[in-house]
């Protein structure tokens, strides 16, 4: 069998030329007649593969030198816990809840800090984003927290939070490189690459210079202090070489193929396939508030939960995989990453097209 057109949101696609280059380095990386996965964290060889990846994501982003750059395991969820834990100082945090990963970011916060819910888009299930010009910050936040594009509702912010001075926190991992960001905008930025920039199993965390403490609570895991991350240069322990590696390969498959702004174009161009289709057909429909659509995360309806079930069966016979919805929203979700072709959107545009005529 050969490839099929991937629409999983996470692990989720990765770009053909990337899958090539590891399958051609495996036996062999570069003379040295081993694996990246083989090979010691502490040799040159790798010391390169990790510099590289860093200073080629410092470059596709723009990030300033007063931020620093680390590689952690643990996912998304273990950063959920570390926000409250290296930031916390009044004891107080804010936190906007626009759907499953905010809230559970929100709930696990909790534990280690008092949360308000400045805004939450829950009352419409999610399907927009709150106006976030003029919230009611409270004047001792450590933080003010957000989860930028929302993988299971397919919602993104149009505008970032007026923060009103306070530090900006922002899980960015199913939106992460898919286009320009303005790093200086933010406190902290993470993301989980297994959405799009590489496999499950690592996750890439920026965090300005000051907001790195050494006097956290005694409760705080080392490994989950990132002054000991930070400093240590993703060297602390053990991390998880082969996932930095092809995180590498997919930072330089980007610069190669123009970096962010190109990514972003051909990123819109392929939603609006999609899009386009959703606003005509009279079988499928979106489910978002058209302003705060993601270009990563499409989530679509027939409106009949049997129908939606063939859709998906009869997709993934015609190599149109992955399009079974999120079980908390059902129905489909066709997730659009920088590695889907735009022939990919085009094709399951042509079967939905097909599929509307046949049922
Ligand atoms: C997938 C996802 C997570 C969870 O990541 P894990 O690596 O599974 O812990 C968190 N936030 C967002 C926005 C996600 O899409």
């Amino acid at each position: 069998m050969g490839r099929v057109y991937n629409f999983s949101a996470g692990p989720a696609v990765l770009p053909e030329e990337v899958l090539r280059q590891c399958a051609n380095d495996m036996m062999d990386y570069k003379g040295t007649g081993m694996s990246v996965m083989e090979m010691s964290h502490r040799t040159k060889m790798f010391e390169d593969i990790l510099g590289r990846a860093e200073a080629d994501l410092r470059e596709l982003m723009g990030i300033p030198s007063n931020y620093k750059v680390f590689f952690v395991q643990g996912g998304g969820f273990q950063q959920f816990a570390a926000v409250p834990m290296n930031l916390t100082v009044n004891g107080v945090a804010d936190y906007i809840d626009t759907g499953n990963w905010s809230n559970k970011a929100l709930k696990e916060a909790r534990k280690y800090t008092d949360v308000h819910v400045i805004a939450s888009s829950e009352d419409k299930t999610y399907t927009y984003i709150p106006d976030v010009s003029d919230l009611s910050v409270d004047e001792n936040a450590d933080y003010v927290y957000i989860c930028q594009n929302n993988t299971i509702f397919g919602t993104k912010y149009k505008e970032l939070p007026n923060t009103k001075g306070k530090t900006l926190v922002a899980d960015v991992s199913s939106m992460f490189l898919s286009e320009p960001m303005d790093v200086e905008k933010y406190g902290v930025i993470y993301a989980g690459v297994q959405k799009n920039a590489g496999p499950a199993g690592l996750v890439a965390v920026i965090v300005r210079e000051d907001l790195l403490r050494d006097d956290l609570p005694a409760y705080v895991p080392t490994m989950l202090k990132w002054k000991t991350q930070a400093d240590a240069g993703s060297l602390y322990n053990t991390p998880n070489c082969w996932a930095i590696y092809v995180c590498g390969l997919v930072f330089d498959w980007i610069k190669r193929t123009g970096g962010l702004e190109a990514m972003k174009e051909r990123n819109e161009k392929k939603a609006k396939v999609l899009y386009d289709f959703l606003d005509e057909s009279s079988m499928f429909k979106g489910m978002v508030v058209k302003e705060y659509r993601s270009l990563m995360n499409i989530p679509f309806v027939t409106g009949d939960k049997e129908l939606d079930a063939l859709f998906c069966k009869e997709a993934d016979a015609a190599g149109l995989v992955n399009v079974k919805g999120h079980r908390v929203v059902g129905g489909m979700r066709a997730s659009l990453y920088n590695a889907m072709p735009i022939e990919g959107a085009q094709r399951l545009v042509e079967f939905m097209k097909e599929f509307e005529r046949t049922h």
